[in-house]
């Protein structure tokens, strides 16, 4: 949709029309899931590419806020009167700032991560590009074997840059192959990023002590897959391994049935992806979309819709999503419903 300086006008005139009021009131018994990733203390919160997902602490404060006064904050899948909140992922910021804001509450969420991140330590791929697209030094890149020349200067740049690299991910060349070819033209070692203590919030993982306070506290921890690779384009075995991986996780680390897909929309899961879920004791599975579905394909337990929030203190901004008026605008239809 448009930028957030307009989403904001509109939001303004939706709420003063009454429009925002109708929508909360036709949507009365829609479940809303919501979608987050990485929430960053305020001084940290820069405009680079790594961060195009995440949230600035002060938005997610206020965004909880405004949950806490319009919907009873639950876990509780079926529940469609209460709003639940859900992080994809498992970076440490994820347990010091987001569980932790809403510990003050008592509010309780699901946090899926991803079992290399977890148990190895290892950043998803996808973040380690970003982060490389995002600090390495000014200049011309040719990686030779990927076909691709990155010419990164400001941020503006790398983020118009970055679109080559994620058709690249799309073309079917292993994560592996692209790691290594980015490794030989600038070493990940020797970037010089941020502040430590931001790195450390964004890129590191949240520690099994720690994940342990969260369950205490009553938060789920769920599976967001081994590898964080597109499911769907992986081969039968691949995929076996990689939720056998997961499946395991359950017996320690875990304390949810629920899974997330990693990426999460229609194109990244398969009718195998979702079989193989379910036979592997997985419960119910989130997708990362919430518009309407074309063809057969419809939302279910195993891939229920999420809606996400954009970085706004905005109330109106809020409103006008939660309410799902947005939702209305964008698509002419009343938020999805799976049951
Ligand atoms: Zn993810």
């Amino acid at each position: 949709m448009a930028d957030i300086g307009t989403l904001k006008k509109v939001a303004r005139i939706s709420k003063v029309t009454g429009f925002t009021r109708l929508c909360y009131f036709f949507n009365r018994n829609r479940k809303r899931i919501i979608a987050y990733h990485n929430v960053i203390p305020d001084k940290f919160f820069d405009d680079s590419l790594h961060l195009s997902h995440s949230m600035k602490e002060s938005s997610f404060k206020a965004q909880i806020e405004m949950m806490r006064k319009r919907f009873k904050v639950s876990t509780d899948i079926e529940d469609v009167k209460s709003i639940t909140l859900t992080f994809d992922d498992g970076y440490l910021n994820q347990y010091e700032i987001a569980s932790k804001a809403m510990d003050r509450y008592n509010m309780k969420g699901y946090f899926f991560c991803v079992e290399d991140l977890i148990s190895k330590g290892n950043p998803i791929l996808m973040d380690m590009l970003q982060y490389w697209v995002s600090y390495v030094e000014e200049g011309a890149y040719r990686l030779e074997e990927l076909n691709i020349t990155l010419e990164l200067r400001d941020e503006e740049s790398r983020k118009l840059q970055w679109n080559k690299i994620s058709d690249l991910l799309n073309s079917g060349v292993t994560q592996e192959k692209v790691e290594e070819e980015f490794e030989k033209v600038y070493s990940f070692k020797a970037i010089k990023g941020p502040k430590e203590k931001f790195l450390k919030l964004r890129f590191a993982t949240i520690p099994k002590s720690s994940l342990k306070v969260m369950k205490e506290k009553g938060h789920y921890i769920g599976a967001h897959s081994a590898s964080h690779k597109r499911l769907s384009l992986m081969n039968e075995e691949q995929l076996k391994e990689d939720i056998e991986i997961c499946k395991k996780a359950r017996e320690n680390i875990l304390n949810t049935n629920v899974f997330a897909y990693p990426y999460g929309s229609k194109e990244d899961i398969s009718p195998t992806v979702i079989e193989l879920i379910a036979k592997s004791g997985f419960t119910e599975a989130f997708a990362y979309s919430n518009g309407p579905l074309k063809g057969e394909f419809q939302y279910n337990k195993y891939f229920m819709p999420r809606m996400f929030l954009a970085d706004t203190s905005d109330k109106d901004l809020i409103d006008f999503t939660l309410s799902g008026a947005k939702h209305f605008m964008a698509f002419r239809k009343l938020l999805p419903k799976w049951n």
